[in-house]
């Protein structure tokens, strides 16, 4: 109760006083990378048109919209519902050319039946008196070029490929937009356009993720980008190559979480393995599973309603030096926890013998009733005291090479030490063999 309080004091806000206990055995935390490792100042980076000059869809375009603009038109009308980040820095765009009104419908074009599909993208259908009905897409690679109930094999369309690897490589988030006539005899969309986006990561990630490893946690980045981008982000926060899962579905998501918690903790000996408690930090729908299915689901406070419904912390300043301070103050607790059970015990264990005259022929001395009484009493009150010390819980300063800097005085020092020695487990954490990385067969996008 009073280590829920404190969280709240601190920017936490925990679901009830089982999670916090949950939190100090945790093992491994994956993280999710867009708008979780970075964060939502996003930009639009370049667009880069496909469009020739005589492309139908270009006949319906309203004429505001000049051609070297298109594309980011035809992509915020379809992201206009959408609250992803990538989503954000599309509108933003659009709206600093067309102002806040840009998908009213002029010149006849009506826009429609709005669709986002976690992890893949969002779309919408346009439709224009003698222009026809489109479907416009605008996310991954996969889902704008499969088609419009069934997902065709879209690998040998490689329109965008080329030049999206050289955005990637320049360290932009890269989405495609695709055009489909309903009409027409294709069943797939046809590759228009690339949008670049500009996505930095979070200033506190890389000292967050430093911190955790230090605590002795498998840092982990899940998501559902691309390769190449998931790997440039995980280098520049400190996820070790190994622990990058990219292209990864809602649904991949939630089975790398019950593949982490299978993977048995290499005890020291080497012989025993038990099952991992993993956390899972996330801001979006298709974080939710995720964050229902791990021990512990954090969401970031700025993120969608629904992952904060799922999850069991959410980080209400949107900071990612929370996640450590959770874990320090569950660590805190617990010990507090297992400190007052010995101080309950140990009155009850030497002074019970002596007030029940167990010792009066040895030593002619009993405590005398009242004073047993008063004793009870006392170790209710030292529990008590013990837990109510909590509220001087001071969060630790998150020191950029991730060392942890836990009070001002020498003696606080010692202090917060001793609490939490025997809860370090730095250097510890090894993987078994078995199974860690066949997530090739994960859920992909
Ligand atoms: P992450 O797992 O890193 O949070 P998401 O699963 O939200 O990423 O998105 C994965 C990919 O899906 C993005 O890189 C993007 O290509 C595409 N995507 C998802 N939602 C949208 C959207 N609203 N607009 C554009 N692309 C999107
Ligand atoms: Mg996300």
């Amino acid at each position: 109760m009073v280590g829920t309080g404190v969280g709240a004091r601190h920017g936490l806000l925990i679901k009830g006083g089982a999670v916090l206990e949950n939190m100090h055995s945790l093992d491994v935390i994956i993280f999710d990378k867009t708008g979780t490792l970075t964060n939502k100042k996003v930009v639009l980076g370049s667009q880069h048109s496909f469009l020739s000059d005589d492309d139908q869809i270009l006949h319906g375009i309203p004429s505001r919209v000049s051609n070297k603009n298109v594309l980011l038109w035809l992509a915020a009308c379809a992201e206009s519902q959408s609250e992803h980040p990538l989503a954000l820095a599309v509108l933003n765009a659009a709206k600093s050319v067309w102002g806040d009104d840009f998908t009213q419908s002029d010149e006849g074009v009506r826009i429609e039946n709005y669709r986002i599909v976690p992890g893949s993208g969002v779309e919408c259908y346009m439709k224009k008196d003698h222009w026809g009905m489109w479907i416009i897409r605008v996310g991954t690679r996969e889902w704008t070029k499969s088609g419009n109930s069934v997902s065709l094999d879209s690998s040998n369309d490689t329109t965008g490929d080329e030049e999206a690897v050289d955005l990637r490589l320049r360290g932009h988030v890269v989405v495609y937009v695709s055009a489909l006539r309903l009409d027409s005899v294709a069943r797939s969309g046809q590759v228009i356009g690339i949008l670049s986006v500009l996505d930095p990561i979070d200033g506190d990630a890389r000292s967050a993720v430093l911190a955790l490893k230090k605590l002795g946690i498998d840092v982990w980045l899940c998501t559902g980008d691309h390769e190449i981008t998931a790997r440039a982000v995980a280098s520049k926060v400190g996820i070790d190559d190994g622990n990058v899962c990219a292209g990864i579905s809602p649904e991949g998501k939630a089975d790398l979480v019950t593949r982490l918690q299978k993977t048995g903790r290499a005890e020291k000996s080497g012989a025993s393995s038990t099952r991992r408690r993993v956390a899972m930090v996330g801001d979006g729908i298709n974080d939710a599973v995720a964050l229902a299915r791990a021990d512990v689901g954090i969401a970031i406070g700025a993120g969608t309603e629904v992952a904060v419904e799922a999850a069991d912390v959410v980080l209400v300043k949107s900071s990612l030096h929370d996640v450590v301070v959770g874990l320090h103050l569950s660590r805190i607790v617990f010990h507090r926890i297992l400190s007052n059970f010995f101080w309950a015990m140990s009155y009850n264990v030497l002074a019970i013998p002596f007030a029940a005259g167990l010792f009066f022929p040895l030593t002619n001395f009993r405590i005398p009733p009242e004073f047993a009484g008063a004793m009870m009493a006392f170790s209710s009150v030292s529990v008590v005291t013990n837990s109510l010390l909590l509220r001087r819980y001071r969060r630790p300063e998150i020191l950029e090479d991730g060392n942890l800097d836990e009070g001002e005085s020498f003696w606080w020092k010692i202090w917060m030490r001793m609490l939490t020695l025997p809860l370090r487990r730095e250097g510890t954490v090894d993987t078994t063999g078995e199974d860690v990385l066949p997530l090739k067969q994960l859920n992909m996008v």
